[in-house]
């Protein structure tokens, strides 16, 4: 194979991860660029969606060994504490990222997957049907760049995308504890600008994690304090706060997300993931579209790699696939923020989750895919 055969992707989350390991199980050279090191945590919600079951069976990457936890059921809370309770169509699985990122971590390594850890692609060129890629070492060639580093990168200011030139307000916190939290059970739970995501992950751990309107955290100027004047205002989120027993030393933070509109591709990289767009965390399908996407992408990648098709008609081709399958998803997802973090709209949705379950359903169904 010449140098120039060779893949390169961009980020070692599920995106990047899971593309590396279908192209190079098809034979393929696969350069994969992680800024940080496993195991490392993230700040996620670590609820999968069901979608995601054939595809991680037929390939060997259902992380079962793990302990992942079955979850059936949705619990609504309004600001002020009202709650309703819904069973989900598909349903999903809770399995903390520190875990599952490091099973595929493992699963890239026995593909034969070229993983460089603590190195981060700091610039991207395209010229003559090729790319070079430069990391703070050195410069690497390939054929073909796959963009997979997730919602916001120093990257996408030097690929000048559109979207990382405007500021977004929302923060997001994450911890594990350990906690009464009922099996099968994802709690969704609002206050004031925000909403918490609750549900049990392997090992006896809960997953906590919220997103937040940086006004809050400004306001109060740490977190601590933040959790125990507006997100305590809800009643079931005062008693977990009182309760949990934290199992980090502190929180992990991020700022900065968008949920703006982003392009497929890119300066010829093909983005897969959150690069490519990124759903509103409270539909609890970011993971199942990154891991979905991933598989798109593999496909138009490889046939491209085996000279069926031209560079053009891949980007074509992608960019149209991709669309059809997460344009009305991401779209769904904006609409439904809408009734979340206040206080009368949380309340409607609770009462629309109590008394017209049908509708609820159809705006679970809206946000979520198909088997894949
Ligand atoms: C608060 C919150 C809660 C969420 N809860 C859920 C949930 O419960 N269920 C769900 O399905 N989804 C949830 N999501 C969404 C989900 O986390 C993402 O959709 C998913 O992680 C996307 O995977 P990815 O592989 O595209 O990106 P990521 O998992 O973010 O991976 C990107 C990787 O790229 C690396 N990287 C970045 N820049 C570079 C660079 N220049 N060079 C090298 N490496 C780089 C990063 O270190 C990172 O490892 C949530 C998101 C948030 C913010």
């Amino acid at each position: 194979m010449y140098q120039q055969d060779r893949v390169s992707i961009i980020g070692g989350g599920l995106a990047g991860l899971i593309s590396a390991i279908l192209l190079a199980r098809k034979g393929w050279t696969v350069d994969l660029f992680e800024k940080k090191h496993y195991p490392f945590h993230r700040v996620c919600g670590e609820y999968i969606s069901n979608e995601t079951l054939p595809f991680l069976n037929k390939n060997g990457l259902f992380p079962g060994e793990l302990g992942p936890q079955e979850i059936t059921r949705l619990q609504l809370t309004s600001v002020n504490g009202k709650s309703a309770e819904l069973s989900l169509d598909l349903g999903g699985f809770g399995i903390s990222r520190y875990a599952f990122d490091n099973f595929l971590y493992k699963k890239a390594l026995d593909a034969g997957v070229l993983v460089q850890c603590n190195t981060s692609v700091e610039g991207v060129q395209f010229n003559n049907n090729n790319f070079i890629l430069k990391t703070s070492g050195s410069d690497h060639r390939s054929r073909l760049v796959i963009g997979a580093h997730g919602k916001r990168s120093k990257l996408d200011l030097q690929l000048n995308r559109d979207f990382i030139r405007r500021r977004s307000p929302y923060v997001g916190v994450k911890y594990h504890v350990r906690m009464d939290h009922p099996p099968g059970l994802i709690a969704l739970h609002n206050f004031k600008d925000g909403y918490c995501g609750i549900n049990n992950v392997e090992e006896g751990k809960t997953n906590i994690c919220y997103l937040t309107h940086r006004d809050n955290t400004k306001h109060y100027g740490n977190i601590r304090d933040m959790e125990e004047h507006v997100l305590s205002k809800n009643p079931f989120l005062r008693t977990i706060f009182q309760k949990a027993e934290l199992l980090f030393d502190k929180p992990e933070v991020i700022n900065e997300i968008s949920f703006e509109t982003k392009k497929p591709v890119e300066n010829h990289v093909l983005m897969t993931g959150d690069a490519a767009g990124m759903i509103t965390p409270l539909c609890g399908n970011g993971m199942a579209m990154a891991i979905h996407s991933a598989k798109i992408v593999a496909e138009w990648s490889d046939k491209f790699l085996k000279k069926e098709i031209t560079r053009e008609a891949m980007e074509q081709g992608y960019k149209r696939d991709w669309s059809k399958e997460f344009s009305t998803r991401l779209w769904a997802g904006r609409q439904v923020q809408r009734l979340f973090g206040s206080e009368g709209a949380s309340g409607i949705a609770v009462n629309i989750a109590r008394y017209v379950k049908p509708v609820a359903g159809l705006l679970v169904r809206q946000t979520h895919g198909r088997f894949f």
